[in-house]
């Protein structure tokens, strides 16, 4: 989601989101009807296809669900169309649930059905408010103007592969009083503290982007894999990089 507010408008205008080439179906299932459906064993699980993956997790909001996303690759011409609801609205980035036209849930349906294991597959038919994130990417190198400074989502948007919005958001703040507190003026704290933003997004906005081609646009034939191949395969994309969800340590 991509939060402009006026001052961001005003100061940092002359930056958009780039569409890097594919959408995520999206949607969440109570837990509790979910009752028996292996799906619900594992906290993560990840499903591999030609040209992209799929991904089920749990989260906790007023009740515990599986919140699920299926990756698929859309050019950015066939976008426009796809990104029109059922009332005829043309939006840019997403379509909220209950707002997907008939076609698109049927596209959804198939798509699951042709690519994911029966029990999933059948956990997103039964989903009942399923949405579109086109993922997009906006890596800024300015988060300051004077005393106006952009953190959280207002500072950029990073492709979704590495789970960080939320903890890159709290990090920023934290590092913000940090940085207020061990520096005598305002301005100098600032200073210092987009300075270590910028390097710190960037870190992880190219490790978004390299997951984002490793995982949807330029996926390895995974039919042809084998552990010896895994191992091999995440230790080129990540490159000596770490990565909080795993403790996978690049020895090169
Ligand atoms: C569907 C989805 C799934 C996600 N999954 C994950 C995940 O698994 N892991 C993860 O780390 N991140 C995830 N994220 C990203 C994460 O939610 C965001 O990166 C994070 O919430 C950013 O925090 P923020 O404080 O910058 O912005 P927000 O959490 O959006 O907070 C901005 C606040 O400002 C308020 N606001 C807006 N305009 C005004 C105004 N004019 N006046 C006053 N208040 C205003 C809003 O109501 C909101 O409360 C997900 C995002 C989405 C949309």
């Amino acid at each position: 989601m991509v939060f402009t507010p006026w001052a961001v408008k005003y100061y940092f205008l002359i930056l958009k989101p780039d569409y890097v080439g594919y959408i995520a179906w999206r949607g969440l299932q109570p837990f509790a009807i979910l009752a028996n459906n292996p799906i619900t064993n594992s906290e993560l699980s990840y499903y591999v296809y030609e040209h992209g993956h799929s991904v089920a997790f749990s989260i906790m909001q007023s009740e515990k669900y599986l919140n699920w996303l299926i990756y698929e690759k859309v050019s950015a011409t066939d976008l426009a169309n796809l990104l029109k609801d059922k009332n005829g609205q043309q939006h840019s980035h997403s379509i909220a649930p209950g707002l997907l036209t008939t076609e698109h849930l049927q596209h959804l349906q198939q798509l699951a059905m042709d690519i994911l294991p029966e029990n999933f597959a059948k956990t997103i038919c039964k989903t009942t408010s399923p949405f579109i994130q086109a993922i997009h990417e906006l890596n800024l190198d300015k988060h300051r103007q004077n005393r106006l400074i952009l953190l959280g989502d207002a500072a950029g948007v990073l492709r979704p592969h590495i789970a960080s919005g939320a903890t890159q958001a709290l990090r920023a703040a934290i590092s913000l009083r940090e940085t207020l507190q061990s520096n005598n003026t305002i301005d100098a704290a600032l200073t210092e503290w987009e300075s270590k933003e910028i390097t710190a997004r960037q870190q992880l906005a190219k490790l978004a982007e390299i997951m984002g081609d490793a995982l949807v646009l330029n996926s390895p034939s995974w039919q042809q894999m084998d552990q010896a191949k895994m191992d091999q395969w995440w230790k080129c994309m990540m490159q000596g990089r770490q990565w909080y969800v795993t403790d996978y340590e690049d020895a090169n």
